[in-house]
């Protein structure tokens, strides 16, 4: 928007209708009668070049922003500034202020303090801080506040849910409606269909994957306490997050908080869903309610030994698999290497202190040599551990150069930059052990790492096929 212009006579002119009828005229010699532009564009010379005494004069009115705020519009402020509404003591000449400009600009001129020779010269500051420096937060807090409501209680019990980050993120994204659905997808533009793959009945929204579609109905009618609400399948969507989360009630059959077994089979609807769309892995209601009672158990265990600090009995040098205390999680790592090809892969499990699984993986990780095959495997297994918030891990591996390496005093400078890096992730605020078992005890891991391994670290949310055999016989024993 143009506020000011030097006009033909050599003024300055900022006069609406001035300003107006020489926009018009501006715009006439940019464009010719039939309304099409010039030759060239912008066209040269239609703006008269500024003089260094013309810009002189346009800074010698430092109080123009005032100018709307004078009582007597005959007074247009020029050659002034604020210095001369001290007086000679170097304070506000509240008298010289009073006449030129109304109460309550004169209030907001005297609440600074009055410009000195000796102090610093003036800067921009960054109003929106207390500290008046500019920060991400602050600018982004001015933009969006108007778009959230920090009074609402859901806001604390989102973020103060005993869950792993990931999935309070899950449930935040969820509440907002920013899950990627087909819905959201063509709402982005990258999507054509907004059916949902699954009963191909309805639009795929945010609640219908996670309450309405057949599948997560017949989740939750299995689920369901006796006592909760009759219109748990007709209650507004944030409404129902909401009701859910803040339950405080603990579900009879499985003596597990409502809040946690819903947040947790909420998650496991929405990532089995995505595997069977994305991978086209089998869907079953069994296997979700499985999973999602499994988890939520290890959340609540996991949640109480933070209260009460971990058990100094959990864990000593023992060599074959055994209970553990709860809320500790189990990790068997092994990785190999290929005497024909060079080539290793690692691979490790994921298991509640009771032995029900709770993650695998496995990678490729190149040509390489045993012992660095074996320290891959457990800085992986380290990275997903702290990805899920197994905070207290016990790692098994059946590597006893590795476990001495891991645990020795000085491990935090060894030669071996992947040992110093097990130790800088293992020094982060949880609880680790490693500790070393037999070859024959851990094949559970052996054989997740020859499991058609590639360069992709894998996720196995359950256990896969060929495993089977070798988790029944460990967790029988
Ligand atoms: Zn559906």
């Amino acid at each position: 928007m143009i506020t000011t212009l030097k006009i033909r006579d050599g003024s300055w002119c900022d006069d609406d209708d001035t300003l107006c009828s020489e926009a018009v005229e501006f715009f006439r010699n940019l464009f010719d009668d039939t309304g099409s532009s010039q030759e060239v564009f912008p066209a040269i010379n239609s703006f008269p070049q500024l003089s260094d005494v013309a810009l002189r004069d346009l800074d010698s009115t430092p109080l123009r922003p005032l100018r709307p705020y004078v009582l007597d519009n005959s007074h247009d402020l020029s050659g002034l500034s604020f210095s001369d509404f001290m007086d000679g003591n170097g304070n506000w000449d509240l008298n010289l202020l009073l006449s030129i400009f109304s109460h309550s600009v004169a209030s907001h001129i005297i609440s600074i303090k009055c410009p000195d020779v000796n102090d610093v010269a003036d800067k921009p500051f960054w109003r929106l801080s207390t500290s008046q420096s500019f920060s991400i937060r602050s600018a982004y807090e001015s933009l969006a506040s108007s778009t959230w409501d920090n009074k609402s209680s859901c806001w604390k019990w989102f973020w103060s849910l005993p869950v792993p980050q990931r999935l309070r993120l899950f449930i935040w994204l969820s509440y907002k409606e920013r899950l990627m659905t087909n819905v959201e997808r063509c709402r982005r533009s990258f999507g054509q269909s907004l059916v949902c793959p699954c009963c191909h009945a309805h639009a795929e929204t945010t609640v219908h994957v996670l309450r309405d579609c057949h599948l997560a109905h017949e989740i939750w009618s299995n689920l369901l306490p006796p006592t909760c609400s009759v219109d748990f399948f007709h209650s507004h969507f944030q409404d129902w997050l909401c009701s859910n989360l803040t339950a405080d009630y603990t579900h009879p059959a499985w003596d597990l908080r409502w809040s946690i077994l819903f947040a947790s089979t909420l998650w496991q609807i929405w990532c089995m869903r995505n595997s069977w769309v994305f991978n086209g892995f089998p869907l079953s209601t069994e296997s979700i309610l499985h999973k999602s009672v499994t988890w939520a158990r290890y959340y609540t265990e996991s949640c109480v030994l933070k209260e009460h600090g971990s058990p100094g009995t959990a864990l000593t040098p023992h060599a074959h698999w055994e209970r553990l205390d709860e809320g500790w999680v189990c990790l068997n790592t092994d990785g190999g290497v290929s005497s024909s090809t060079g080539y290793g892969s690692v691979g490790g499990i994921f298991r509640t202190h009771d032995g029900s699984w709770l993650l695998g993986f496995n990678k490729s990780v190149g040509v390489t040599q045993p012992l660095q095959s074996e320290l891959w495997a457990i800085f992986y297994g380290l990275q997903i551990a702290r990805d899920n918030g197994f905070d207290h891990l016990l790692i098994q591996t059946d590597c006893l150069e590795a476990v001495n390496r891991l645990n020795a005093p000085y491990a935090g400078s060894d030669v071996n930059a992947l040992v110093r890096a097990i130790v800088r992730m293992r020094n982060t605020g949880w609880v680790t052990v490693v500790r070393w078992i037999p070859r024959v005890e851990n094949k559970l891991a052996d054989a997740m790492a020859k499991l058609d391994a590639t360069y992709d670290l894998a996720l196995f949310a359950a256990a896969p096929m060929p495993l089977l055999p070798y988790l029944v016989s460990v967790v029988s024993v």
